[in-house]
């Protein structure tokens, strides 16, 4: 029985508790795993024991109902255990393989009204699994875009890719609606990120009353904003900030200190693509995701011409890499330059830079670049 010791009942249980049987007798004692088919693995213990997972999406926000159709499906197969993913997959796990195809041919029953599956099969091995993303529009103060509506938007328009795996390799696709990243996107095959482009507005009038100046100030990464005095329409002077516009970077930090200052703007603010990143060190080391569209509007509710830009990147990487390639690998084999072209898509010289070399000192300015 583990660690923790603990001597409070805050926060929730302790995870041990919730293993499988199966799991908590194989635990640090695994022989190997595999992928039998899209959505289907097996891992096998020293013992010769074997957990059968199927892998179901599912979404960042669930309606109870929805929860206890999960746990229903868990106990009538899985005597009660199920696992949620980091990237909200639902993993459903048996003992034997015997078991697996009447969960499957469960799962499969299970439809929306309007016919979709509810718990669609996937998500494994060289395919698209589900989108890691944030808050956005529903939760969060300070997003740039939406999260839910833009992560629906992409993987209906990549769900084929869910249900199989015909890609060279892993394609993780990530979002955050806002450049402070909850959504880790810094290190994806594709990444979806919210970024405002204006300053923060500034509510003189309200601002000292519902603000404190020192946080708002203390908040600017860049040393954007100082406090000043402001003089009112009617006159009244008060006590404010001034924000050095030149140094913003639209991070939005002021905003989640003071709701004064806030940055949500129609026409500044939109979604910004970047490629080419990975957290593994598989073949090659980790790599940061490179920007590769500078910026598309919000186009709500499905994002047009987001959808269509990754699209394009996914079917030139499926076309162009090789097997176990994942795309910043392939885009450096071949070159950033005709990832452009192959992609479609519009090279401008706000793209691809990145701070990886001394002294600031961008990508581009090396001599491996050579548009
Ligand atoms: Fe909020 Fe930004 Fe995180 Fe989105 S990425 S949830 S806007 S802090
Ligand atoms: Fe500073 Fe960020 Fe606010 Fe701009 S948005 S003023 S960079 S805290």
């Amino acid at each position: 029985k583990p660690m923790e010791n603990r001597i409070t009942d805050i926060g929730p249980k302790d995870y041990h508790d919730f293993y499988p049987p199966v799991i908590a007798n194989n635990k640090g004692k695994w022989s190997h795993h595999e992928i039998l088919e899209p959505g289907v693995l097996v891992h096998v213990g020293d013992s010769g024991d074997e957990v059968y997972t199927v892998r179901v999406g599912g979404c960042r926000l669930m309606s109870t109902s929805h929860i206890n159709e999960i746990c229903d499906i868990a106990d009538k197969h899985c005597d009660g255990y199920v696992r949620f993913t980091t990237r909200n997959n639902i993993e459903f796990m048996v003992d034997s393989k015997d078991k697996v195809e009447p969960l499957k041919n469960d799962l499969a029953s299970r439809k929306f009204a309007g016919g979709s599956n509810k718990f669609p099969i996937g998500g494994t091995g060289a395919g698209v699994t589900n989108i890691v993303h944030t808050q956005g529009w529903i939760h969060c103060h300070t997003p740039a875009t939406d999260a839910s509506g833009t992560v629906k938007a992409t993987m209906d328009t990549l769900f084929d890719d869910f249900q199989q795996m015909r890609l060279p390799a892993q394609l993780r696709v990530s979002m955050a609606c806002c450049l402070n990243m909850c959504g880790a996107v810094h290190c994806s095959d594709i990444a979806i990120l919210g970024y405002h482009r204006k300053p923060p507005m500034l509510d003189h009038e309200y601002l000292d009353k519902v603000c404190e100046i020192p946080l708002a100030v203390a908040a600017c990464p860049t040393a954007a904003i100082k406090p000043s005095k402001q003089t009112l329409a009617n006159g009244t002077e008060v006590k404010s900030v001034e924000v050095k516009n030149e140094r913003c970077m639209y991070c939005g930090n002021c905003y989640t200190m003071c709701p004064s200052m806030p940055l949500a703007d129609t026409e500044g603010d939109g979604i910004v693509l970047m490629a080419g990143g990975k957290v593994s060190n598989r073949i090659s080391d980790p790599k940061f995701s490179k920007v590769v569209v500078a910026f598309l509007p919000n186009e709500m509710p499905r994002w047009p011409s987001m959808t269509d830009a990754i699209k394009k990147i996914v079917n030139a990487y499926s076309n162009g890499a090789n097997k176990y390639e994942r795309l910043g690998d392939w885009a450096e084999r071949i070159g950033w330059e005709k990832f452009f072209s192959a992609c479609e898509l519009d090279f401008t010289h706000h793209l691809i830079d990145d701070f990886r070399q001394q002294a600031y000192m961008s990508w581009r300015q090396t001599t491996n670049f050579k548009f």
